[in-house]
């Protein structure tokens, strides 16, 4: 990285070599015979809708996934022309949009199937939309006590048609609940059976999210709907103890050293005096806080590397800063390099290991780095650091 940046060293580098090797792991794991729709909802979970999405549309994925329509918009923008499923689906006002940028919903409501057969029939198209089911998350979908009035309900439309029926598992991260994974399928083929009998013919047949795409081959439908693991999370979500494809981490996280002071002890550091030094130390600032989805609830126990050390952070995570002790680090100066997710020749940060201290999942670090970090983009075409600045 060029030492003279006139902004901020603080940064996400994404490695689109990382998403495209997971990717084709994942593949090569779970084979040819379904489609494949990669969920890049959030900004692909924080790593950049938009480069992320040119990326698995050029290694063959089938179908992108988002959770809302303006999240499809912004793909479309950007010259995506892959089919997208809206896992959200719309709000009233939304269906145009549907319409004008070839946008499949997911619907789960008959006032949802209405608003659409309406703006579909003023353009004399038929549009596709995907019906879910709530086989068991109690979130979005149709119950399946209902689906015998939706399938008949559906019926009666005229310009919109049933091309995929689709579940979300809730614990296929735990085999322990196993039975409830296979219950929750054996629900959705049920009420797959029951739209047939009314003469809808769904194409598209999709239940497994990563965890269930990995641990239970039998949910994967004709198609599986991946997010995490394109992003290399599946350390917090998979199951443990059953064969895995290999992942790679596609995000890291780096600062710099902006402000170095020597402390006495007795010396407190950051809001609330938290910390009191107990030794003459070396201190150091760094320009994240929680505000760049840095949590504060990583202060005093958090770490970071600096010089291939582990450097523990002390005191209150500010909302633009944080202080770590470097007492014990030789070398370090104004601009050396931090790493806060990431690793060095003998030291690594892993997304899952900051979910671990503040009792959360990796997704949520990844998608918690804020919109002021800069995401730099590792380029997917060759080794060399050739680094694609979003626009
Ligand atoms: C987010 C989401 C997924 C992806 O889940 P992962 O665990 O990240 O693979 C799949 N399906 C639906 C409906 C989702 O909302």
């Amino acid at each position: 990285m060029t030492k003279n940046r006139q902004h901020r060293p603080t940064f996400a580098q994404i490695d689109l070599n990382a998403l495209a090797d997971n990717f084709t792991s994942v593949k090569a794991f779970i084979g040819d015979s379904v489609k494949y729709l990669a969920v890049v909802k959030a900004n692909a979970y924080g790593h950049g809708a938009v480069e992320c999405s040119r990326v698995l549309a050029g290694l063959g994925v089938d179908w992108l996934g988002v959770a809302i329509v303006e999240e499809a918009i912004e793909l479309r923008n950007a010259g995506i022309t892959l089919p997208i499923l809206i896992l959200g689906s719309f709000w009233p006002g939304q269906e145009p949009e549907l319409l004008e940028h070839d946008l499949t919903p997911v619907i789960f409501r008959l006032d949802q199937a209405t608003l659409l057969e309406h703006a579909a029939s003023k353009l004399s198209v038929t549009h596709p939309y995907h019906l879910k089911i709530d086989t068991g998350m109690g979130r979005l979908g149709v119950r399946p006590e209902d689906v015998e009035i939706f399938a008949r309900k559906l019926a009666q439309f005229t310009h919109i048609r049933l091309a995929g029926v689709m579940t979300h598992f809730a614990a296929a991260d735990d085999l322990e609940q196993g039975d409830f994974t296979d219950h929750q399928k054996t629900s959705l083929y049920t009420a797959l059976e029951v739209l047939r009998r009314h003469g809808h013919s769904p194409d598209l047949v999709d239940l497994a999210n990563s965890p269930a795409s990995i641990a239970y081959p039998e949910t994967r439908g004709n198609m599986v709907r991946l997010g995490g693991v394109l992003y290399g999370l599946g350390g917090d979500v998979l199951p443990k103890g059953i064969p895995t494809p290999e992942l790679k981490p596609v995000t890291s996280l780096f600062s710099e050293i902006s402000h170095l002071k020597s402390v006495d002890p007795g010396d407190t550091i950051g809001y609330g005096r938290s910390f009191t030094a107990e030794r003459k130390s070396l201190i150091a600032s760094i320009p994240i806080g929680y505000a760049d989805g840095y949590s504060r609830r990583l202060s005093n126990v958090g770490a970071v590397i600096v010089n291939d050390r582990y450097a523990p952070i002390i005191g209150k995570i500010s909302m633009d800063w944080t202080i770590i002790d470097v007492t014990d680090i030789p070398g370090v100066e104004i601009g050396s390099k931090v790493v806060l997710i990431g690793k060095s020749d003998n030291c690594a940060i892993l997304a899952e290991d900051l979910a671990g201290i503040v009792n959360t999942i990796s997704y949520e670090i990844t998608c918690g780095i804020g919109s002021r970090v800069e995401r730099r983009y590792k380029d997917v075409l060759g080794d060399q650091l050739d680094l694609i600045r979003r626009d």
